[in-house]
């Protein structure tokens, strides 16, 4: 990939709407070109002070009650009154929402990149990985590719798509319920991820091969967000997630019970 691709790229890659494949190609590509790292620098900075900065203005009662009377005197007049208002509100909000999850999720991405791109170590590689990956799917419509809250569907759905499919089990008595699974990478393998809902967290459990698996029991922390590394079976694998660290060792647990 050339600067030029990847300056088209970045924005979306920023905004979280770029798919995973060119996102591959565009991360390889910023690994060695600090040109357009200081381009995503710059995008996150612009972002943060946007966030953090911008001066917000309440409008003016006088504009409030204008904009009141007018609405009132519209719902008196059409034949169907709420339906006239209720739709762009609601198409409103959930623009707004989408903002503020790609906000959140973009915030914390671009300096976890640059730290861990200084340190330059293999594990952190994994790491970097690992959180890239979590929080693209959380900024992504779904952050996952096969919805299924039964582990007998999940399981076959990685067979075929990878060398390995991983052993999945349900948690949904203890709390942590089964959501789905999807295909992420870290480095360059294709690595089975299962993803777990406890309460309004999204967990996200990357199955590692051994060779790329940081120690057992190591723990990285990342903007309020936390990997730890745990044995799925025979399989090292990575949960991150931004729980508790109360139910963080509990997933933990469970997940290295699992057979
Ligand atoms: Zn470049």
């Amino acid at each position: 990939m050339d600067c030029k691709t990847a300056s088209e790229l970045l924005p979306l890659y920023f905004d979280g709407e770029l798919d995973r494949v060119s996102s591959r190609e565009l991360e390889a590509h910023l690994d060695g070109c600090a040109d357009c790292r200081d381009v995503l620098v710059g995008l996150d900075t612009l972002r943060t002070r946007l966030r953090d900065e911008a001066s917000r203005h309440a409008a003016p009662e006088l504009l409030r009650a204008r904009i009141r009377k007018d609405l009132a005197a519209r719902a008196a007049t059409a034949a169907t009154p709420t339906a006239t208002f209720r739709m762009p509100r609601a198409r409103w909000l959930a623009l707004a929402a989408s903002w503020v999850i790609m906000f959140a999720a973009g915030s914390v991405f671009v300096p976890a990149w640059n730290q861990a791109g200084a340190a330059g170590d293999a594990r952190d590689q994994v790491a970097r990985d690992v959180f890239a990956g979590h929080w693209r799917a959380l900024a992504a419509n779904s952050p996952y590719d096969v919805v299924s809250t039964d582990q007998h569907t999940v399981k076959p759905w990685f067979e075929g798509k990878i060398a390995v499919a991983p052993a999945v089990q349900d948690f949904a008595a203890q709390g942590f319920a089964l959501a789905g699974g999807r295909i992420d990478y870290v480095g360059s393998a294709r690595v089975p991820v299962l993803v777990y809902r406890h309460g309004h967290h999204v967990i996200d459990v990357f199955v590692l091969s051994q060779n790329d698996a940081p120690p057992q029991g190591k723990r990285i922390e990342s903007q309020g967000y936390v990997m730890e590394t745990v044995m799925l079976g025979s399989q090292p694998a990575a949960i991150v997630s931004d729980m508790g660290d109360v139910e963080l060792a509990r997933f933990v647990q469970l997940l290295g019970s699992a057979r």
